[in-house]
């Protein structure tokens, strides 16, 4: 496996892909000497009930787009491959098995999610498996996010570092809102992006 010795996972619906995504992955390679960041597009994400979630398929095409340009970043299909709901903590194990000699492991998210971690399934198998990274996004309050993590269990609480990115206002419910509203996006998300959502027609209503 390449010799990786810290590797993180970026989990996202990416519905689609965009700058936000791109910064916090990079920031969290920079500052945790990351040699690799994977991005799992997932497949039936369990939180994203209420609204009809754009095909796989394309999701996981615009990721591999996206990050094209980066060498440290990587696009895994394990989510879209596995059948039924995406849980985080089938995929930390596939990873925790797959790369069974690095020596740490990540999990990136949005402050958002991770305040909603009690939330996730097997909560604390899954802070035995790896370590949190959580950054910032606008709305964030910085004083609130330590309290949470404060008042979380102690061992999950310690697993989760918090991570200072420059803010950018930036989300794929703004983006497919524009483009249904025949608006712009140019300069939220690569412009290979932006080209494969209007040849396919993506996020017309
Ligand atoms: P949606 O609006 O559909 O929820 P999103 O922009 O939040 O989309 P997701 O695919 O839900 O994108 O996000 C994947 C992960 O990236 C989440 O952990 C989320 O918190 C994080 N993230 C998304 N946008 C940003 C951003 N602008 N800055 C930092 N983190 C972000
Ligand atoms: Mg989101």
């Amino acid at each position: 496996m390449a010799n990786f010795k810290r590797i993180a996972i970026m989990g996202g619906t990416f519905d689609p892909i965009h700058f936000g995504h791109l910064v916090a992955a990079e920031a969290a390679r920079d500052s945790f000497k990351l040699d690799r960041v994977f991005f799992v597009p997932s497949g039936n994400p369990p939180h994203k009930k209420n609204y009809p979630v754009t095909d796989a398929k394309h999701r996981y095409l615009m990721t591999n787009l996206a990050v094209a340009a980066n060498p440290y970043f990587e696009v895994s299909p394990i989510e879209i491959e596995r059948p039924g709901y995406s849980y985080a903590i089938d995929t930390v194990t596939e990873f925790h098995n797959k790369y069974n000699d690095v020596d740490k492991l990540y999990f990136i998210t949005g402050a958002d999610a991770i305040l909603e971690i009690l939330t996730w399934k097997n909560v604390e198998k899954l802070t035995e498996l790896c370590c949190f990274i959580a950054a910032t996004r606008p709305g964030t309050n910085l004083e609130e996010l330590r309290r949470f993590i404060e008042e979380l269990p102690e061992k999950i609480g310690k697993k989760i570092h918090i991570m200072e990115v420059p803010a950018l206002a930036i989300s794929s419910t703004d983006i497919r809102n524009r483009v249904a509203n025949h608006r712009t996006i140019k300069y939220l998300l690569p412009e290979t992006v932006e080209q494969y959502i209007m040849k396919n027609g993506l996020y017309q209503s």
